[in-house]
């Protein structure tokens, strides 16, 4: 897709991810991408040393070469294409202080925020479809939505990802919990975060774009910034989906996209169909 741009793109060190870190920019060339954002997982900061599962985020001590090789890989592909250094930033409740701590740490062009943990779990992670059950649909994506609007007051993020998260395994509660949806959305609206349309739903049970049509209406309405991702953990993931994730996009009204450099927002119309 000409001119878009792929805000959420993993690489090696998270532990779940594959392929040379230069491969991913090269897919994203590839595609016809004018800007790709690596995004990594940050170390697991709210986690005991003990927990913090080297399958799921790169370790604290990759952390600052993590940044170098970003930086050297913008240097190296100007002019080609723009790379963004990014951060995908896991939100815990009660942990704000260390998670400042840790993004003072760079000059990013722009951080996700995501919650992943949920109820004192993951809950996206293998394994947690079984929450759903146990734990009950409607309380699940009542607590994430919760911490989503809390997320998203902090300013410490530009991007909220996945914002249906708690649908990726298909569990859906019986109607929408529209008071706590509203609620997520009024808060990007305060906390001036975009929300990314990510192709990464595709990918999984649920088979479907993150944000689903109906949210994805109500955030243009509220007039909230949209990116454009994939959350790719392989090179061949970068952009992947875009047909889809555009028309959706399209569908819903949106007509603009934003892209960050040193936290900035810049926006961009969104391209022609072709
Ligand atoms: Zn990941
Ligand atoms: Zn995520």
């Amino acid at each position: 897709m000409r001119g878009l741009s792929d805000y959420h793109v993993h690489t090696s060190r998270c532990g779940h991810a594959g392929g040379e870190s230069r491969d991913f920019v090269l897919k994203a060339i590839d595609r016809g991408l004018a800007e790709v954002g690596l995004t990594d997982h940050i170390p697991l900061y709210f986690l005991p040393v003990a927990e913090r599962d080297p399958k799921l985020a790169m370790k604290e001590e990759e952390f600052d070469g993590y940044i170098e090789e970003v930086l050297e890989l913008r240097d190296e592909f100007r002019g080609k294409i723009a790379v963004r250094l990014g951060l995908e930033a896991d939100y815990r409740e009660g942990h704000e202080e260390e998670l400042a701590c840790w993004l003072a740490r760079a000059d990013w062009d722009l951080v996700l925020g995501s919650v992943h943990w949920v109820a004192g779990g993951w809950i996206d992670a293998p394994g947690s479809a079984a929450r759903f059950e146990t734990e009950g649909t409607e309380n699940l994506y009542d607590e994430y939505y919760r911490l989503l609007s809390k997320a998203a007051r902090t300013g410490f993020f530009d991007v909220l990802t996945h914002f249906d998260l708690p649908k990726k395994f298909g569990y859906r509660p019986p109607s929408p919990r529209v008071t706590a949806e509203g609620e997520a959305i009024a808060a990007a609206k305060e906390g001036g975060c975009a929300v990314e349309i990510s192709s990464a739903g595709l990918r999984k049970p649920v088979g479907e774009i993150y944000p689903e049509a109906r949210l994805l209406e109500e955030i243009v309405a509220a007039r909230i910034p949209v990116t454009f991702s994939s959350d790719a953990h392989a090179p061949a993931e970068v952009g992947w989906g875009y047909e889809k994730t555009v028309a959706l996009a399209r569908r819903c009204g949106v007509r603009e996209f934003v892209t960050f450099e040193s936290r900035r927002k810049i926006f961009h119309a969104l391209p022609e169909p072709n």
